[in-house]
């Protein structure tokens, strides 16, 4: 019988992640990254999201969210694109008229019976890469029969509260492991443990990363993971490869930021502005 594997994500293994862009490259290369996020009072999820899914490296980026959101989303990012949903302050049909490359779902999107309907849906028909995040992974813990329509391959990023509401109650860490992993085997599907030291379990394997510290504890952090880990989709990394680089890119921003900041001051938007820096700083 062989060990399951486990592996600390630092530089070295980053290098050997990163695609380098080809000068003739456009931004069809990078891909279509579909962002459906936002409710009234949290049209700030989908921008961060939206924003981070840029820096990160995608070609294009749409926003899905409610009516209420359109000028704001425009105003606030005018690098992309909108759709908006009928309803004025919730997400309750999730259509759309192009093909995304990759899509990030649930970022302040609540869990009112209209938006769980409407996700059903998105599990059901989409076909692309899809990071799965927040309140999408509430609404599927309150409506259980939503995980057999889990998308194969899809990357979900709970924080502690969103996981045990997951996975159930663990006892101590290997218990939270060990039912990670049959979480994760059971719906093959790749799933963070998010925190310090987040660690990406996919089946038997698990991936610890080195970066990142408490300046990172702040609204918005884990919008700013869902968008890097879509943009990375976008642009052909595969899923596992893109929870663990996007996790580490993250986590070096984020250290980056913390070193000319101090802890105490850095924002999700300050991580997302720093992304540039942390490709740099790998090489
Ligand atoms: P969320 O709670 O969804 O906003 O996600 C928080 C994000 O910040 C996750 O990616 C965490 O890994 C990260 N984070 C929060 N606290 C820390 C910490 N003390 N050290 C490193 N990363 C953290
Ligand atoms: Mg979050």
């Amino acid at each position: 019988k062989t060990e399951p594997l486990a592996q600390l994500i630092g530089k070295q293994q980053a290098q050997q992640f990163y695609k380098p862009r080809q000068a003739f490259d456009h931004k069809g290369t990078y891909g279509h990254s579909l962002i459906v996020a936002g409710s009234y009072g949290k049209i700030g999820a989908a921008i961060l999201s939206a924003k981070a899914a840029f820096r990160i490296g995608a070609g294009m980026v749409t926003v899905f969210i409610p009516e209420c959101g359109y000028n704001i989303v425009q105003t606030a990012l005018p690098e992309a694109m909108t759709i908006t949903d009928k309803e004025d302050d919730l997400i309750t049909d999730i259509t759309y008229n192009f093909e995304p490359s990759s899509i990030g779902v649930g970022m302040g999107i609540g869990t009112k019976p209209e938006t769980v309907s409407a996700l059903e849906q998105l599990f059901k028909t989409a076909k692309a890469p899809m990071v799965i995040d927040a309140d999408a992974l509430n609404c599927i813990s309150e409506n259980k029969n939503l995980l057999k329509t889990l998308p194969k391959n899809a990357v979900l990023t709970p924080h502690p509260g969103e996981l045990k509401r997951l996975i159930g109650e663990w006892t101590d860490d290997y218990d939270k492991l060990k039912k990670a992993k049959t979480f994760s085997k059971k719906y093959e599907v790749v799933l963070l443990i998010k925190g310090a030291h987040t660690n990406v379990v996919f089946n038997d394997n698990l991936y610890i990363n080195t970066t990142g510290n408490p300046g990172m504890a702040t609204a918005g952090s884990g919008d700013a993971l869902s968008g890097i880990i879509t943009g990375l989709l976008s642009q052909g990394y595969d899923p596992l490869l893109a929870a663990v680089f996007g996790v580490y890119l993250h986590g070096t921003a984020g250290s980056i930021a913390s070193q000319t900041q101090g802890y105490e001051a850095v924002m999700a938007s300050t991580i997302i502005d720093t992304l540039g820096s942390a490709y740099m700083s790998l090489f």
